[in-house]
């Protein structure tokens, strides 16, 4: 589509469940092309966590050519970049995650993904345009900001463990940052709506692993072996009483057995199973708790059965924690710029995101911004392989994004 269509779209009449679009300034307007192009190169040839190096290099070479300070690579296949405002002021973080996911792409669009198996299926494509578009419109008025911008272009989200690279490679530091802002594109709720929640508003993923060893032999005669599978399937069901009999109802906590695998033949006893799962919480203390609950379940399953189990588990990010003032700073902004109605809460979101590591470390906000596509037959999940997402939403969150930073850093 070139710009000229889309700004044509842009002003066509919504449909009813959409909401109204706010305006955005003339210098967000006349980025509307380039960040719709932007992002459907990104789309074209996304790149799985650790390996964004083709995207590493668009964000380099944009950043430089707008003359952006400090601009490098970070935690391998990151990139950081500097917006020294004109007076000395505070500190903020912009954060964007790069990656994309081993899926295959199912939509039939011009900008469909090129790279077999893999898909930006979760919007981290938009996220990059829009932190590039914010970039540059503030580092070109950057003479009336009070302070620095840092910005961080992530990669491994979706694996986990990129944040904490940036931040182990000195991301917060020189200069000290003070606060952090980021945003996730929501295809599940209106372009012209945003989602703020203050607290712990994502969960903390714990991931499981869980191997189930008996005594292998002739599948006819069951009475000489120890039958992993039939262990096994008698442990993925008593866990589910860990989160319905060990839970209190007021704690929030998802245990899933994710994958299954064992045994060799249809006739012979399977020796091994080795299962692994996720746990989301929201909460150290009900984590600690489930873990213990679901370990002893395994051990009592596995000893009446007369096999032994090994049980590990990693946490790869904490509950995501919403501070209760930059939160507020996000919500005025809504207010004044999405209007009341378009300003949403929901319940915490049992998925994760490891924007949860800088937020533990500065006080933050992450929040969703609605991103919905306007044809009802387009609509699908995130992590889908037609998941797709409303261009719209990248000017109406760049435009968001810049006036938080200006509220940040031009109080
Ligand atoms: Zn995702
Ligand atoms: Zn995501």
């Amino acid at each position: 589509m070139t710009p000229d269509v889309y700004l044509a779209e842009l002003q066509a009449p919504m449909s009813t469940s959409s909401r109204p679009l706010p305006a955005v300034r003339p210098s967000v307007r006349k980025l509307t092309g380039e960040l719709v192009a932007l992002r459907r190169d990104l789309h074209r040839r996304p790149e799985l966590s650790w390996q964004e190096t083709g995207t590493q290099e668009v964000v380099l070479e944009r950043l430089r050519a707008w003359g952006l300070e400090d601009v490098r690579p970070i935690a391998d296949t990151g990139v950081t970049a500097l917006v020294h405002g004109g007076r000395p002021g505070r500190t903020l973080l912009w954060r964007a995650d790069m990656d994309a996911l081993p899926i295959q792409e199912r939509n039939d669009v011009e900008y469909a993904s090129t790279s077999p198996g893999v898909m930006h299926a979760c919007g981290h494509d938009g996220h990059v345009a829009i932190a590039l578009g914010l970039a540059r419109l503030v580092h070109d008025r950057r003479e009336s900001l009070e302070g620095s911008l840092r910005f961080v272009f992530q990669p491994a989200e979706e694996s986990a463990g990129g944040a904490q690279r940036c931040i182990e490679a000195g991301v917060l530091e020189a200069p000290s940052v003070d606060a952090a802002l980021g945003l996730h594109l929501d295809a599940d709720e209106p372009t012209g709506a945003v989602v703020v929640m203050a607290g712990p508003a994502m969960a903390a993923p714990t991931a499981i692993a869980i191997t189930i060893r008996g005594r292998g032999g002739h599948a006819a005669q069951p009475q000489e072996g120890i039958d992993a599978i039939a262990a096994a399937s008698q442990v993925v069901m008593a866990l589910q009483t860990v989160v319905s009999r060990s839970t209190g109802p007021a704690d929030t906590v998802v245990l899933t057995i994710g994958t299954i695998e064992g045994g060799e033949r249809h006739n012979i006893i399977a020796e091994q199973v080795r299962m692994t799962g996720t746990i989301r919480t929201f909460d150290a203390k009900v984590l600690e708790r489930t873990l213990r609950r679901a370990e002893d379940v395994v051990a009592g399953v596995t000893a009446a059965m007369g096999a032994t189990y090994e049980f590990s588990h990693y946490t790869s990010c904490p509950v995501l924690v919403n501070d209760a003032g930059m939160t507020a700073l996000v919500e005025r902004e809504a207010r004044a710029f999405f209007g009341d109605e378009g300003v949403l809460r929901r319940a915490p979101n049992t998925g994760a995101d490891d924007m949860a590591c800088f937020l533990e470390r500065v006080p933050g906000c992450y929040f969703f911004l609605g991103a919905r596509p306007r044809q009802r037959s387009r609509r699908f999940p995130h992590h889908h392989p037609r998941f797709d997402f409303d261009e719209r939403a990248l000017t109406v969150g760049l435009e968001f994004a810049l006036r938080l930073v200006e509220g940040y850093l031009s109080p």
